[in-house]
């Protein structure tokens, strides 16, 4: 059976380490990098007789996240305690949410260049939302590092507060797994309640997938992929476990519910365990935590709501008038967004500081390996350069020559380093001057102009900044050219 005869069917479940201070249910605090065991007390260690207390920081970033994806947030929730016995997890249990999570429902938006960039053309559903199941905040275990024949475990981790965001299974292909992920990663960073950086581990993710027959309703058995550590991983073991798994039935061969692992170096799915029966984690109240109101906590989140990316870039639409494809750019990334609306704030021309920014700035900060929140030239500088163009003082060209030299002089003005290098406007009698000088000098095109032929007009223009040493600006000296040739 050819393989577009089958449907895949995709859930994922997404770990996100939130951005506090101090763990979810201790004062120890939530840091990266320190030496192992050292950031630890009696609660995260899972001593007998220390008892937990709520972080209300992580409990108003998760209500917040969910107002941001439309979720319902229960009157009441409570805490849970789901029993299992790992070394991670010394008390043997860890704390979370079973039956009142903090978030239901919902939906995450995928935006266009969140997809992978070979398939940005190829969106299936564009303006499509992933539907959410939930999202509930848990306490994250400690850190198992495997060595050859021991294993250590570090508790600087353990107690990190934890949100689970569950999604339907609503996602059909692996491209829109990733396009999933990049703009949740997206809303959760404009939104500041995590880096949610998988490098680091901060935002980890486990895929639910099956395939069906097309011409069949009920969903095929699903396999879990534990352990997803980047977005090209997530892309690449699903196409390999979605084609293992149309094998196997073109084969007749059963699926069997089981849990799989991805293996980056023979770059195939492998088996771990399977699984008869769902996970049975008896999970109980915790008797050691009230259940929560959330009214208060929803009630303060909704005065300050951040604004949504794709909200971000319907504004720019209409505030700076750019195109669509330019306001996805900027508004992909908060801290760029930020970076184009401080330049773009009282330039003549936002839509040339947009041009300034995606074409000269970015590509000139990757080669330097520098962020946008670290760029060296102020943004309002870049505001300044494209005045600069735009008032007729410097020639674009000019200002490209500027802009490198704002790099190495990140402090001077743009106008200032344009005067430095010569960079004059020039004298107006002179330039025209040069346009009477290349008229005569060149008949022919001359005459096409009158006719109106702009192609002429542009190749007038291109003799005039070369008798002006580039001194000239272009689009005064074209207009000036169609005056004097079609009065
Ligand atoms: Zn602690």
């Amino acid at each position: 059976m050819p393989r577009e005869d089958y449907i895949a069917t995709i859930g994922l479940e997404v770990h996100v380490q939130l951005k506090t201070n101090s763990k979810m249910f201790c004062g120890c605090p939530v840091k990266f990098g320190e030496p192992p065991n050292t950031l630890t007390c009696p609660t995260c260690l899972g001593l007998p007789g220390a008892l937990p207390v709520l972080n209300a920081g992580a409990i108003e970033k998760t209500i917040l996240v969910g107002q941001m994806l439309g979720c319902e947030t229960p009157e009441v929730v409570k805490w849970d305690r789901k029993n299992y016995f790992y070394p991670d997890m010394p008390k043997n249990y860890q704390i979370s949410q079973f039956d009142l999570p903090l978030c239901l429902g919902g939906g995450v938006p995928l935006y266009e260049l969140a997809y992978p960039k070979d398939f940005q053309k190829d969106i299936v559903n564009p303006g499509k939302s992933v539907e959410l199941t939930r999202i509930h905040l848990e306490e994250d275990v400690a850190k198992s590092t495997h060595h050859d024949d021991f294993t250590t475990i570090d508790f600087n981790r353990a107690g990190t507060p934890l949100m689970e965001i569950v999604s339907e299974p609503d996602i059909d292909s692996p491209e829109e797994a990733v396009a999933y992920l990049n703009s949740l990663r997206q809303i959760l960073v404009y939104s500041g309640v995590s880096d949610a950086d998988m490098e680091k581990g901060q935002m980890r993710c486990d895929v639910n997938v099956s395939v069906r027959k097309k011409d069949t309703d009920e969903l095929g058995t699903k396999i879990e992929l534990k352990n997803l550590n980047s977005v090209s991983t997530v892309r690449r073991s699903l196409h390999y476990e979605i084609g293992r798994q149309i094998d196997e039935l073109d084969s007749g061969n059963a699926i069997v519910q089981a849990t799989w692992r991805w293996n980056d170096d023979t770059e195939q799915t492998q088996i771990m365990r399977v699984k008869e029966n769902a996970d049975d984690y008896r999970y109980f109240p915790d008797p050691d935590l009230l259940p929560v109101k959330t009214g208060d906590f929803i009630a303060r989140v909704q005065t300050d709501l951040p604004e949504l990316p794709h909200e971000k870039v319907a504004r720019f639409e209409s505030d700076y008038q750019i195109t669509h494809y330019d306001a996805s750019v900027l508004a992909s990334d908060g801290a760029l967004a930020e970076f184009y609306e401080t330049a773009a704030t009282g330039a003549k021309s936002p839509k040339k500081v947009a041009n300034w920014v995606i074409n000269n700035l970015l590509g000139e900060l990757k080669e330097r390996e520098i962020e946008v929140s670290d760029c060296p030239i102020a943004p309002e500088k870049i505001g300044g350069l494209s005045d600069l163009v735009e008032a007729g003082t410097i020639s674009n060209n000019q200002a490209k020559e500027v802009f490198a030299a704002l790099f190495e002089k990140p402090d001077a003005n743009p106008a200032a380093i344009a005067k430095e290098m010569g960079f004059e406007p020039a004298d107006s009698s002179e330039v025209d001057t040069f346009i009477d000088q290349a008229i005569a000098a060149n008949p022919g095109p001359a005459g096409e102009v009158a006719e109106g032929n702009d192609r002429a007009a542009n190749f007038l223009t291109g003799q005039v900044m070369k008798l002006s040493r580039g001194k000239a600006n272009p689009k005064q000296v074209t207009e000036a050219i169609l005056a004097k040739l079609r009065g």
